[in-house]
C-alpha cells in the first residue's frame, strides 16, 4: 500500500495551497487526490462546444495576501493579466443603477428614492438593539426602504435562504453599508459614487478563464504530486487509510480535506455520531450556472460593464456578467460574438425547474433589457453545482464547534470552502491560504488566521 506523510483529498484552491506551500518547504512526501479530470474545483472553467469559456459563476481576483498575490503571479506570470476597473449595476425598475445601490439612490424613480432615504433616516436613530439575524441586521442597517427594494429580495436571490435564518457575523466587508450623510450628498448633488469596496479593481487572467489560473499553480506543483479522477469513498481514521472509488488504499500520516464536510463524515469510519450529526446540519446552497453565447456585439449599455446584480423578480438569475468583456478570449471571434453568464441559486426553500432554468434565463435576459431576442444565441451552456455557496445559518458556528476538533482529534484537517463552511473566508485567496496555513501549522507549528480570524 503506498503510504505518504500528507494525503490531500481535493485539488482546487485550497488543496493546491497546502500542496504549493509544501513544495517549497522542499517536501515531497505527499499528493493531492481529486475526483474531477481536472484541477480547479469550483473556480475551474470549461469551454463549450461552439467555443465560448465559462467559468462556474462570476470568479473576481481579488486578494488580501501578498503571498497569495506573488504565487499566482509566479504561476501565470506578469504578462498573462487583464486588469479591470469594475463596474457593477443593478438591474432596478427598468433602470441601470450603478453598485452600490444604496450611495446611488438618484437613479430610483422619485417615490422610491423618498421610501429609502426615510427609512435610512428613520434607521440611523437607532435603538434596534443588536440584531439576532441578518433580516434584522438589515433592517437596522439600511432601513425599511432600501430592505424592502434590494436589500431582502437581493439576498434571498442569492442566499435561497430567508435571511431570518441565516446569522450576520460573516458581514465584515462584504456587504457596503451605509452612511447617512454620503447618500444625501449624492442625492442632492446627483452624484454617482461607485469606488466603495474592496474588489473596485481586479486582475483576471488572459486566457483559460479563471480556470487557467489553476491550472498553471496545478502544473507548477507537479503531476507527480496529482492524481486526477481519483475520487475518495471513504476515510479510515483508525487505520489512516484513504480508499479510492476503485478500491486502491492509500496510507497517511495526516489528511488534509478539502471535500464538503457532511460528505467526508459520511464516508469516514469509525463513525462518529455526533460529528456526522451536526455536520449534516451544516446548510448550503447549489448554484445553477447558464452562459448565453451571443452573436454580435455587446449593446453600448454593457460594453463596459462587469457583472450586474438582479433583485427583481422578472429573472431567475441574481447576477449575470458580461464575461467577453473580462477577455476577448472567452468566445470563439470577439469580433462576431460576446457573452453572458447568469447564476441562479437553488435551495429547498428556493427550488429551480432545472428543465425550465435555460428558456427562463433567455427569457430574463430579454425582460431585463440584456438581450432583445432569442435569436441571438449563438450557444447556451449550463452547469449544475450541488455545494455552490456555504450559508452562514444562525446555528452554523455551534456546529463547526462540534464537527472541527473532532476531526483534527483524528489527525484530519478539513479546510476550504465547503471543509471549513465559512463563507466570510471562502474566496479564492482566503482558500489557498487556508491550505498553506494549515501546511504551516503540521510542519513549522505555526498559527492558522485565515480561519481563526477572518485574516
Ligand atoms: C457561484 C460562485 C461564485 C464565486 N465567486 C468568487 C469570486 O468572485 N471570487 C473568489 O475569489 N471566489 C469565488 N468563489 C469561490 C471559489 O470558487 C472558492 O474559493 C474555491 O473554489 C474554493 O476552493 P476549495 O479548494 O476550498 O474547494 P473546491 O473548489 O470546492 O474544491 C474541492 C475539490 O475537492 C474535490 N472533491 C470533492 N469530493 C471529493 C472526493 N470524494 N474525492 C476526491 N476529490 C473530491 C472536488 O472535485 C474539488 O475539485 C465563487 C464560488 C461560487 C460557487
Amino acid at each position: 500500500m503506498e503510504r505518504r506523510r500528507l494525503v490531500i483529498i481535493g485539488a482546487g484552491p485550497t488543496g493546491l495551497g497546502a500542496a504549493w506551500r509544501l513544495r517549497e518547504l522542499g517536501e515531497r512526501d505527499f499528493v493531492v487526490l481529486d475526483a474531477a479530470p481536472e484541477p480547479g474545483g469550483l473556480a475551474r472553467s470549461f469551454r463549450d462546444e461552439r467555443g465560448f469559456t465559462w467559468d462556474l459563476g462570476g470568479h473576481v481576483l481579488f486578494s488580501h495576501y501578498p503571498y497569495f498575490d506573488a504565487a499566482l503571479r509566479a504561476a501565470v506570470g506578469d504578462d498573462g493579466w487583464y486588469h479591470h476597473q469594475r463596474e457593477a449595476w443593478a438591474r432596478m425598475y427598468g433602470a441601470w443603477v450603478p453598485y452600490p445601490v444604496q450611495n446611488n439612490l438618484r437613479h430610483l424613480p422619485r417615490e422610491v428614492l423618498l421610501k429609502c432615504v426615510l427609512g435610512l433616516v428613520r434607521a440611523s436613530r437607532g435603538g434596534a438593539g443588536r440584531p439576532e439575524n441578518f433580516a434584522q441586521w438589515i433592517d437596522a442597517t439600511f432601513g425599511a426602504g432600501l430592505a424592502e427594494v434590494f436589500m431582502r429580495p437581493y439576498n434571498f436571490k442569492v442566499w435561497a435562504y430567508p435571511p431570518e435564518s441565516m446569522g450576520w457575523s460573516w458581514i465584515g466587508e462584504r456587504v457596503a453599508v451605509t452612511e447617512l450623510e454620503r447618500v444625501l450628498t449624492n442625492v442632492l448633488l446627483e452624484k454617482d459614487d461607485v469606488s466603495w469596496g474592496p474588489n473596485n479593481t481586479f486582475q483576471f487572467p488572459k486566457e483559460g478563464g479563471t480556470g487557467g489560473v489553476w491550472r498553471a499553480v496545478a502544473k507548477r506543483v507537479g503531476p507527480e504530486h496529482l492524481r486526477l479522477g481519483a475520487r475518495v469513498s471513504a476515510v479510515d481514521t483508525q487505520r489512516r487509510v484513504v480508499t479510492l472509488s476503485d478500491g486502491e488504499e492509500l496510507r497517511y500520516d495526516a489528511l488534509i480535506s478539502t471535500m464538503p464536510i457532511d460528505r467526508l463524515l459520511s464516508v469516514m469510519e469509525p463513525r462518529d455520531e455526533l460529528a456526522r450529526t451536526a455536520a449534516s446540519r451544516l446548510v448550503h446552497s447549489s448554484t445553477h450556472v447558464v452562459g448565453l453565447g451571443l452573436q454580435g456585439n455587446a449593446p453600448p449599455s454593457l460594453a463596459t460593464k462587469c457583472w450586474m446584480y438582479f433583485p427583481e423578480g422578472n429573472t431567475p438569475f441574481y447576477r449575470a456578467t458580461v464575461f467577453s468583456n473580462y477577455s476577448p478570449a472567452h468566445v470563439p471571434d470577439p469580433k462576431r460574438y460576446w457573452s453572458l453568464m447568469t447564476e441562479t441559486s437553488e435551495s429547498p426553500q428556493k427550488p429551480v425547474l432545472a428543465a425550465r432554468l435555460v428558456e427562463d434565463t433567455i427569457q430574463g435576459a430579454i425582460a431585463s433589457g440584456l438581450i432583445e431576442s432569442r435569436a441571438q444565441v449563438a450557444s447556451v451552456w449550463a452547469h449544475r453545482m450541488e455545494y455552490g455557496y456555504p450559508t452562514p445559518s444562525l446555528e452554523r458556528d455551534a456546529h463547526l464547534a462540534r464537527v472541527m476538533p473532532a476531526l483534527e482529534e483524528k489527525n484530519v484537517f478539513s479546510r476550504g470552502r465547503f471543509g471549513a463552511w465559512k463563507y466570510e473566508v471562502s474566496n479564492q485567496d482566503h482558500s489557498f491560504m487556508q491550505g498553506v496555513e494549515v501546511v504551516n501549522r503540521l510542519l513549522l507549528q505555526e498559527r492558522e488566521t485565515t480561519l481563526v480570524s477572518g485574516r
